[in-house]
């Protein structure tokens, strides 16, 4: 572990008001703490000596390059920080040290004549899907956080979240080039500007999905895509493993893909439906949204699944032909988590199970049994369970009663990543969404071995030989 210097805030912040415009500082105790909370933050708290010593809020990739130059120069370690939504714990930090907040870098030109769209890591997810939409394009990354997480947040994961995989691809796929201030302080520009990406060697490639390793994501160029038509459909099932067994179906029957493969069980389904008033639901479901160049092409496939799905002894499958039904269900989904915390007055734990699809009903068996042999989990019991059962992910999700001591909570969380790891070594699967360290640090190493994590360690080293950036992704 790479040794920093300790400073006095008050050095640091006067250094840094030397170096950046007023608007690019905030040496606020409140904005400094604020910077540095994550979702789990409750059963991780912040020490006195992890609270940052300033946030930057550069405008420019000039001030960020002057920012990594001071902090190297120092040995200070710096924190990229994006939305903070981070699940598995790469929002928290645990020394002092400069958090970057990407939000002021925003920039944003959509290309039409070249396919491209060109724009700053800070917009949040949302404020960019609108744009492109106005524009005629769909924005492949859309997560449950959508309101709030960062483009360059979801970037740096390499993660499109509930569009499933084998139809939309990953980030990777859609982006171009990027810009990055290397922890070092130089400005690169990775990639092209045509729509041919380079064959070999590429960095883009080791930036999106770099964990926040290996540089600063100040610029993204990605290929548009062009919006498509839409049909929707709906199964409900009075199991969960008929569910499952129903998405084994599409896969196994060459059943077009959708881009949007949703799961609910019956105790979420519950409370999310009845939050958007839509009639109580029979058991579990899973909602399907598929995309075709017409109407036809997609409602052809959203018959197809449908009648895929029905091979199985389901409750009812259905297309939907109503948009506002459509949005409401969709909306159920997108609401259930804070619904569901809500009702149980607590603080959510979420983790993230993969399988393959042979083995997607003996995973969901698993998920719903993860609490067993689980003192902390045990009590609680069945974890709720969603996720993007198309892209073979469940999310289990336990809320922690807020009446728990941080210990209590915490062991809850500790839990809940033992089992991850568990259930996916057992299915060589690895988590599709969050990034691979922080609180997976031990799964990583566990999944493939040291040597392979040795080699990470070196290229980061490579990139950033004093350590400074994002330093608490690694966890040993
Ligand atoms: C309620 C809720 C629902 C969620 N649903 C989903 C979901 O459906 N799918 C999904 O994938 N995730 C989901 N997430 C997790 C989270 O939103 C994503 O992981 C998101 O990608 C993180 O974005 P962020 O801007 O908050 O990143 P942060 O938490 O700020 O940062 C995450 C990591 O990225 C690094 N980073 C951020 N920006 C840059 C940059 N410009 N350059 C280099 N490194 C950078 C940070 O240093 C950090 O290591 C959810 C989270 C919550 C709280």
């Amino acid at each position: 572990m790479a040794i920093y210097s300790e400073y006095d805030p008050k050095i640091v912040q006067d250094e840094l008001k030397a170096l950046l415009p007023e608007a690019a500082l905030s040496t606020s105790y409140f904005e400094r703490i604020n910077n540095a909370l994550d979702p789990y933050t409750s059963s991780d708290v912040i020490t006195q000596d992890q609270v940052p010593y300033a946030v930057v809020r550069p405008g420019s990739t000039a001030e960020v390059s002057q920012v990594m130059k001071y902090a190297n120069d120092k040995k200070i370690p710096v924190f990229v920080r994006g939305s903070g939504t981070s699940l598995h714990g790469a929002s928290k930090y645990r020394h002092a040290g400069i958090v970057i907040s990407t939000r002021r870098l925003n920039h944003l030109n959509i290309d039409k004549e070249n396919g491209y769209a060109e724009f700053g890591p800070g917009h949040r997810v949302l404020e960019l899907k609108t744009a492109l939409e106005k524009e005629g394009y769909f924005l492949p990354l859309v997560p449950g956080s959508i309101r709030v997480a960062s483009v360059g947040g979801m970037i740096n994961n390499n993660s499109s979240a509930h569009a499933v995989d084998t139809c939309m691809g990953k980030p990777r796929d859609y982006i171009l080039g990027l810009e990055v201030v290397l922890p070092t302080g130089e400005v690169i520009e990775t990639g092209t500007k045509g729509l041919r990406r380079p064959a070999g060697t590429d960095l883009t490639q080791y930036f999106v999905g770099g964990d926040g390793l290996l540089g600063v994501i100040t610029g993204i160029r990605m290929q548009t895509v062009p919006m498509f038509c839409s049909a929707y459909g709906v199964a409900y099932f009075s199991d969960e493993i008929t569910a499952a067994k129903a998405v084994q179906r599409i896969y196994l029957e060459k059943a077009p893909v959708p881009l949007f493969l949703e799961y609910l069980d019956s105790r979420v389904a519950k409370i999310a439906y009845q939050i958007q008033d839509l009639p109580e639901p029979e058991g579990s479901l899973i909602m399907f949204h598929a995309i075709g160049q017409t109407n036809d092409e997609a409602t052809h496939k959203i018959n197809r699944l449908v009648e895929t799905i029905q091979k199985e002894s389901i409750i009812e499958a259905h297309r939907i032909e109503d948009l506002d039904e459509w949005h409401k269900i969709w909306l159920a989904r997108e609401s259930a988590l804070p619904y569901i915390c809500q009702g149980g007055k607590g603080v959510f734990g979420l983790s993230e199970v993969v399988s393959t699809v042979k083995d997607l009903d003996k995973c969901m068996e698993d998920t719903k049994n993860m609490h067993k042999g689980m003192p902390t989990l045990e009590k609680l019991g069945e974890p709720y369970i969603m996720g993007h059962i198309g892209a073979l992910t469940f999310h289990p999700v336990y809320i922690f009663p807020a009446d728990w001591s941080e210990e209590e909570k915490a062991k809850g969380i500790e839990e809940m990543f033992f089992k991850e790891a568990e259930i996916n070594t057992r299915y060589g699967t690895v988590g599709g969404e969050w990034g691979q360290f922080a609180k997976r640090t031990p799964f990583y190493l566990q999944r493939y071995g040291k040597e392979m994590y040795r080699l990470v360690k070196e290229i980061k080293k490579v990139f950033d030989p004093n350590g400074i950036l994002n330093p608490d992704i690694f966890r040993d």
